[in-house]
């Protein structure tokens, strides 16, 4: 239920805008968002305070963002810079495509769970397999020609079926192909930027990090 104090909403209070971290439940109307007061960030300091942000606040509130966008902690998250600043091309951008290739993140993509969250917890959980090969480490890169499936044995589970009805309804990135009725699907490459509609200022976050 998305009661104003439950945890995961709470960081999209803290980020004053839905990140949608909770998939088809963040439609409906336990979002606090869909209240008609706009709900402040939590915490005692959150009431009726909204300091004008700094330079380096902007930056910040943006990789915290994009954090919690794709649930990963701080150190996970720096690394993921890291290797974006290590690769050819403009880093912001490489930083989207490393977090996009993750194997949850291209499970919750392919429509196999409602939410990243939920994805992480499928792969964990050993159903998730890679070119045959079950594989259950969450950060785990596919690579463009992958074949990602669901196991055959853990099809049947009931979370798994009702997200692919529910993404049977919306789109899947034109990187990825899928086949809802065998939970399978394909990354045909890596994303590009236009393909990635992560909404974000990743150019902020590289600032951040080179501080
Ligand atoms: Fe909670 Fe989802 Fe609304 Fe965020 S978008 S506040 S996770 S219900």
């Amino acid at each position: 239920m998305a009661s104003t104090g439950d945890p995961v909403c709470r960081l999209c209070r803290r980020e004053g805008e839905r990140l949608y971290l909770k998939g088809a439940r963040c439609y409906g109307k336990k979002c606090p968002f869909s209240k008609p007061d706009m709900p402040v960030p939590p915490g005692q300091h959150g009431h009726g305070r909204q300091a004008k942000l700094s330079n380096y606040g902007i930056q910040l509130r943006e990789k915290q963002k994009l954090r919690r966008i794709y649930v990963l902690r701080e150190k996970q998250f720096h690394n993921y810079v890291l290797e974006a600043n290590r690769r050819t091309g403009v880093t912001g951008e490489n930083l989207l495509q490393i977090l996009e290739m993750r194997l949850d993140n291209v499970i919750y993509r392919l429509g196999f769970s409602a939410s990243r969250l939920q994805a992480r917890q499928f792969v964990g959980h050993g159903h998730v397999k890679v070119n045959g090969r079950q594989v259950d480490i969450p950060s785990y890169m596919v690579r463009p020609g992958d074949k990602v499936e669901i196991a055959e044995k853990s099809r049947k589970i009931a979370p798994l079926q009702d997200a692919v009805k529910t993404a049977q309804l919306s789109r899947v990135p034109e990187w990825l192909r899928v086949n809802h009725d065998q939970m399978a699907g394909e990354v045909l490459e890596a994303p590009s930027r236009q393909q990635i509609d992560t909404d974000v200022e990743e150019a902020l976050i590289v600032e951040f990090y080179s501080r």
